[in-house]
C-alpha cells in the first residue's frame, strides 16, 4: 500500500474522457474534465496521434491547478507528421474516424490502465457522438457510458425529432417545423444537413443512436438558455444534464481565478492585448469564423470592403484559404495598408481573452456553438453569419430568442455583401438597437455566471454527476 493509502485512492472515481480531435470538441471536453477533476474525480483524457501533442500543451496549467488529469494517446492509423491532416479542416480525417477506426486501441488502453493499478478501475467512459465506436467498447467492458453533447439542446432536440430509423428524405421537408420545446423554426433555421441532398442528414440523425446505451447525456449548454427545450427532452426520461458553459472558470467569475487556460490552440495564438489596450472601449469589431469553416475568396473580399467602409476598428482572425499561402493574396489590394491604423489581422487568438477585453464592441461570428457560448458568457453582442451544421440554428437563437445579435443577410448567391456588412457593423456599434443588444448580452452573462457559481444550475449538475461517479467507485 502506498503512503497515501491505496484504499483512499480507490475511493475516488475514475473516468475516461475521449474527444473527437477537433478544437470545438476538445476544448469543452477538456474543460469539463477540469471541472470533474476539481471535484475529486480522476480523469484519463484520451487523444489520438493526430492531436496528442497539441492537447498536452495544457499539462502545465493543469499541474498549476493541481488537477489529476492524465493524458493518454491511442493510435489513429493516420500517417504521422502530415501537416495536411489537420483534423479541424480535413474532411478525410472525419471520414477516417467514422469508417476505419474501431475501439481496439481504446480497449487495449483500458486493459492497460486496469492492469497497472495506478488508478482505480474506470467507472464511466465519456465520449462525443463523432466517435460512435466507443459505445461498443463500453458495452463490451461493461463500463457505464455518457455522451458528451457539444451542441445546443435545441440541435439535439431537432435531430431527435427527425430520428425515425427509416432515413430522412430532405427533398420532402416542410418549410416550417414545429417541435415540442422549440420556437417555430423555418427550414433554413435547421442544421444545414437538412438542406443537403447528399443524405448526410442520416449520419447526424444516426449519431443519436448511442444515446440508447448512455446513462447520461452531458450537454455543453445552460438550463437558463434553453429551459423549455431541456424540460421537453427530460420529459421523455432522457438523462440530459446541462453543465455549460464549458469555459475556464476565470471567465465566469469576477475575482481572480486561476483557471484561465482554454484547451489546445490549433495554431499559435497571436498576442492581441497590447493592440486592444490602445483602442477605446467598445470600439473594436472582433471577427472570427472558428477553426473549420473556410469561406470563399469572394466572401472574404466583400467582408473586407464592408469592414473598411464601416470605418470601425477591427481584429480579424482569418487564415489563408486552401490554394493560397497568405491571406493578403485574397484580401482586396491595398486593404492591409489602408487599414493598418485601425485593423489587426491574425491567424488565431485567445478568443475568450479578446472577448473579455473592454475595447471589443461586437463579435462577427460563424456561430459555432462554442463561440456562441463564449459571446453569451462574456456579454458580447454578435453579428451572425452561420451557414454550416448547427450554425444556422445557433444564429436563430442568438438573434430571435436571446436577442443578442443581428443576422447578416445573404444575397441570392449566398454571399453577405459589402453594404450589408457595413450596415450590420454600424447598427451594432453606433445605433440604439446595438446598445439594446449589448444590454441583453450583459443579462445573459449574469445568468450564465450564476449558473456556473455555487448553487447555480450547471454547478449543481456538475456536483451531482461527480458525486454519482465517486459513489460508483466505492
Ligand atoms: N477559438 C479561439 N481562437 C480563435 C477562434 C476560436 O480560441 O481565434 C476557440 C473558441 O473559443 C472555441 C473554438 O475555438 O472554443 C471554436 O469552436 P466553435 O464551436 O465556435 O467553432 P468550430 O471551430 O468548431 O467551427
Amino acid at each position: 500500500m502506498d503512503m497515501n493509502g491505496g484504499r483512499k485512492r480507490n475511493m475516488k472515481g475514475h473516468v475516461v474522457v475521449i474527444s473527437y480531435p477537433a478544437t470545438g470538441h476538445t476544448n469543452p471536453m477538456l474543460q469539463f474534465s477540469k471541472n470533474l477533476a476539481s471535484r475529486g474525480v480522476i480523469v484519463t483524457f484520451v487523444n489520438f496521434n493526430l492531436n496528442h501533442r497539441k492537447v498536452i500543451q495544457a499539462r502545465e496549467s493543469l499541474q498549476r491547478l493541481k488537477l489529476d488529469i492524465r493524458f493518454e494517446c491511442i493510435p489513429d492509423g493516420l500517417p504521422e507528421d502530415d501537416s495536411t491532416l489537420d483534423s479541424n479542416i480535413n474532411p478525410a480525417v472525419f471520414k477516417h474516424m467514422q469508417d476505419n477506426m474501431d475501439g481496439s486501441g481504446l480497449e487495449r488502453l483500458i486493459h492497460r490502465l486496469h492492469a497497472s493499478g495506478d488508478t482505480p478501475p474506470v467507472c464511466c467512459i465519456i465520449y462525443n457522438s463523432f466517435l460512435p465506436w466507443v459505445r461498443d467498447v463500453a458495452n463490451k467492458l461493461n463500463i457505464p457510458q455518457a455522451l458528451f453533447w457539444t451542441q445546443s439542446a435545441a440541435v439535439f432536440s431537432i435531430y431527435q425529432h427527425f430520428q425515425n430509423g427509416e432515413g430522412l428524405d430532405c427533398g420532402r421537408m416542410p418549410q416550417n417545423v414545429i417541435i415540442p420545446g422549440l420556437p417555430e423554426l423555418k427550414l433554413t433555421d435547421l442544421p444545414s444537413a437538412f438542406m443537403e441532398t447528399s443524405g448526410s442528414i442520416n449520419y447526424y440523425l444516426g449519431q443519436l443512436e448511442v444515446v440508447k446505451d448512455a446513462s447520461w447525456v452531458i450537454a455543453n449548454t445552460v438550463y437558463e438558455l434553453e429551459p423549455e427545450t431541456i424540460n421537453s427532452l427530460r420529459s421523455t426520461s432522457l438523462p440530459f444534464l446541462p453543465i455549460g458553459p464549458s469555459i475556464p472558470t476565470s471567465f465566469l467569475q469576477d475575482q481572480n481565478a486561476e483557471d484561465t487556460q482554454v484547451g489546445a490552440n490549433p495554431w499559435k495564438a497571436a498576442d492581441c492585448m497590447g493592440w486592444l489596450n490602445k483602442k477605446p472601449p467598445l470600439s473594436v469589431v472582433y471577427i472570427s469564423f472558428g477553426s473549420i469553416l473556410v469561406i470563399s475568396d469572394e466572401q472574404i473580399q466583400e467582408l473586407a470592403v464592408g469592414i473598411q467602409q464601416s470605418g470601425q476598428n477591427f481584429l480579424w482572425v482569418i487564415r489563408a484559404p486552401p490554394g493560397h499561402d497568405h491571406i493578403a493574396e485574397v484580401l482586396p489590394a491595398g486593404f492591409m495598408e489602408e487599414t493598418k491604423e485601425r485593423g489587426l489581422v491574425v491567424d488565431w487568438c485567445a478568443q475568450l481573452e479578446v472577448l473579455s477585453h473592454p475595447s471589443v464592441g461586437v463579435f462577427m461570428s460563424h456561430c459555432g456553438w462554442n463561440s456562441t457560448l463564449d459571446a453569451l458568457s462574456l456579454g458580447v453582442p454578435m453579428l451572425t453569419l452561420g451557414v454550416w451544421t448547427d450554425q444556422p440554428t445557433n444564429s436563430k437563437f442568438v438573434t430571435d430568442v436571446w436577442k443578442t445579435g443581428l443576422r447578416m443577410r445573404r444575397r441570392d448567391d449566398g454571399i453577405v455583401g459589402r453594404d450589408e456588412t457595413e450596415r450590420c457593423i454600424r447598427m451594432a456599434m453606433e445605433s440604439e438597437e446595438g446598445k439594446q443588444l449589448r444590454n441583453n448580452g450583459l443579462k445573459w452573462r449574469e445568468l450564465l455566471k450564476s449558473s456556473a457559481s455555487e448553487g447555480g444550475s450547471s454547478h449543481s449538475n456538475l456536483n451531482a454527476f461527480a458525486q454519482e461517479i465517486i459513489s460508483k467507485a466505492k
